[in-house]
């Protein structure tokens, strides 16, 4: 499986560091609001990464953060009146509700930032022991860009003719205005209630911060692989290369892979923009989690996507398409009796040609023509029972075999399986954490909670599964 590392800007093959699983890291949401399509475009981009790592039989440990604490989540708050982690937690909840509508695979832990402030400290404190930040006169914390060489790497920037030298204290900014970037902020009167103890004195976490501090935590000083949406490259990885590297003196992540925009008139789709979509709102028109994830994924993640209500209802004749080819081959399937039979050679093509697309730095749009040639072989199979007959489970073996990837088409004898509530996952989540920190009190105490919940939970080496009790 080779991928585009925005790192060395070459394609190359994706190996796990450790020989056995994928350490992953994706930059999750700032939940200060409902997360916009845009931003469903990077997670569903991060969703087949991930599905493509385990469709090549690797291992994987994704860890996605929540940001639930920086300038916008504070602003929101104070504005709406309320303390942040209640307001937070209406988007924490609805964005959870999002990706399971979208047919994400949830990643293996959840670390909000506000459950890792003393780790931030801590990792703030390291930079300052070997002298790449300083404290400023108002209690607030900054990493002096000029002290680590290898500023710029990643945003393949020339600092010899554009550093500015100055500070900012914001947590987003454009390379013009490159300068020192707070690790720490002091509390200021806009931040209302919101604010930790620190040895700076009061005050809350750069943005930045946040992940370098969550994914060494999760993932080690050095794991596989950091995405999220072009957006994210500078200045938010640059900085966490930056904070990583300088405390440990290692390389920090070995691939970045980032995706390109999901576009509103040739425009970014985004909130200060005003011209974004949630969920919700395309959901209240008609249009399914379904259709959504495939408009979403029927394009190169790395290539512009101009979002168009057209594409959602050609999205809607492709899949009913599909549905009606895997429809009629489950009929066949039921009464033809032949299960033993060999994958036909047609359908074995498609496959070979799908696996070479994913991977191929996911070439989506070069795997989506391999499943529309298997929908019209097996179409054209099928129009010549009963006289030349093939092996029906065989070929809806291999309609499985790239929905592992693609996540879009539905088998008829399949039950879903129950929804895990809200509450449930929350503290599935926590108890991973209490496993990662090694506090078997805790998580013996989750567990019995979730099982007073009627839900079981099951450990293995891969991790925690849930299932209802008495199912
Ligand atoms: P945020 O909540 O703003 O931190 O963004 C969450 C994720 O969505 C990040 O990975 C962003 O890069 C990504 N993102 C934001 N807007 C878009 C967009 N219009 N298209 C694709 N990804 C986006
Ligand atoms: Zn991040």
């Amino acid at each position: 499986m080779k991928v585009y590392n925005s790192l060395t800007r070459r394609n190359e093959e994706l190996v796990p560091l450790d020989g056995n699983t994928i350490r992953l890291y994706t930059c999750g949401p700032t939940v200060y609001n409902f997360a916009h399509i845009g931003n469903f475009r990077a997670y569903a981009f991060e969703d087949i990464l991930r599905r493509t790592i385990k469709f090549n039989a690797m291992k994987i440990k994704q860890v996605m953060n929540l940001t639930d604490v920086d300038d916008k989540t504070i602003r929101g708050a104070n504005a709406a009146g309320v303390a942040l982690a209640d307001y937070t937690r209406t988007f924490k909840d609805a964005f959870f509700a999002d990706l399971k509508k979208l047919n994400i695979e949830p990643a293996e832990i959840y670390p909000a930032a506000t459950d890792h402030i003393p780790e931030m400290i801590r990792l703030v404190e390291t930079l300052i022991e070997k002298g790449v930040a300083y404290k400023s006169d108002d209690g607030s914390v900054y990493f002096n860009v000029r002290k680590f060489p290898g500023y710029g790497k990643l945003a393949h920037i020339d600092f010899d003719n554009q550093r500015t030298g100055e500070r900012c204290a914001a947590d987003e900014y454009d390379k013009e205005n490159v300068g020192d970037f707070a690790l720490w902020k002091a509390w200021e009167e806009s931040d209302g209630p919101v604010g930790w103890d620190s040895p700076w004195g009061r005050g809350r976490p750069g943005w930045h911060i946040e992940c370098s501090a969550m994914s060494m935590k999760y993932l080690g000083e050095t794991f596989d692989l950091h995405t999220g949406g072009i957006d994210n490259l500078f200045p938010h990885h640059e900085n966490e290369i930056a904070q990583a590297e300088a405390a440990t003196g290692k390389p920090f992540v070995n691939t970045w892979m980032h995706c390109a925009h999901l576009r509103v008139n040739g425009e970014k789709m985004s909130k200060s923009l005003g011209n974004f979509f949630t969920l919700r709102d395309l959901i209240e028109k008609g249009y399914s989690g379904r259709e959504i994830r495939f408009v979403l994924i029927n394009a190169h993640y790395r290539s512009g996507l101009n979002f168009a209500f057209s594409a959602l209802d050609d999205a809607r004749k492709s899949l009913a398409r599909i549905d009606h080819c895997t429809g009629e081959l489950e009929k066949f399937a039921k009464t033809s009796g032949i299960d033993g039979g060999e994958t036909p050679p047609w359908a074995a093509e498609c496959l070979d040609d799908f696996a070479a697309a994913v991977n191929d730095d996911l070439n989506l749009p070069g795997a989506f023509a391999a499943l529309f040639d298997l929908v019209r072989r097996t179409n054209a199979a099928l129009a010549k029972l009963p006289g030349e007959t093939f092996s029906a489970s065989k070929a809806l073996a291999v309609f499985k075999r790239m929905d592992e990837v693609l996540g879009v088409i539905f088998f008829g004898n399949e039950t879903p399986a129950e929804p895990v509530p809200a509450e449930v996952a929350d503290l599935l989540n926590r108890r991973a954490q209490a496993r990662t920190a090694k506090d078997w009190a805790e998580s013996d105490r989750l567990r019995d909670e979730i099982s007073r919940l009627g839900w079981q939970v099951k450990d293995s080496k891969d991790g925690q599964t849930v299932t209802r009790k008495g199912k």
